[in-house]
């Protein structure tokens, strides 16, 4: 079982994770609004995809005989000046949860709770991929500036997201 102290650190993670999904929520309800279809979608699929990565951590702790304490989930922001600005916090808020996720492996390593650190490992490696990928759209959407043409032909990229 995971000491109480590492037990109440998976417990903040779960809900950083499950914040991150009310994030990309709010943020594909912004893009609804000012008609970025295919943004929506892709931040949709981004939402579901952070409540996965809460319940791998709700899973692992009851496997390991620890108590998962649901914590209270701060209110998003409502208004995202533009889908580039957007990115710009998508991108922040993923570093932020890569040094959350380093601590935690910290912890787990310090303690010797090796089933811990191993399972951290899958989240190392996955903020990788999140980070690469806020990066990637970011470069592009630089690229697009301020043209309407090329802004939409990426929205129908990031409107392919589990298709292909
Ligand atoms: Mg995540």
């Amino acid at each position: 079982m995971p000491s109480k102290k590492l037990e109440q650190a998976i417990n903040q993670q779960i809900q950083r994770e499950f914040y991150s999904s009310y994030l990309y929520l709010a943020m594909s309800a912004y893009c609804e609004e000012i008609n970025l279809d295919g943004f929506a979608h892709w931040m949709r699929s981004q939402s579901e995809e952070e409540r996965a990565h809460s319940m791998r951590l709700f899973n692992y702790l009851h496997s390991r005989g620890g108590t998962v304490v649901l914590q209270a989930i701060a209110q998003p922001p409502s208004k995202f000046r533009s889908p580039k600005k957007m990115f710009e916090e998508v991108l922040k808020s993923e570093q932020t949860v890569t040094k959350e996720i380093h601590k935690l492996y910290e912890m787990a390593n310090k303690e010797g709770d090796h089933a811990t650190a191993v399972e951290l490992q899958w989240f190392i490696q996955e903020q990788v991929e999140e980070e690469k990928t806020a990066n990637d759209i970011l470069a592009k959407l630089a690229m697009v500036g301020d043209q309407p043409a090329a802004l939409l032909m990426m929205d129908r990229s990031l409107g392919s997201r589990g298709q292909q």
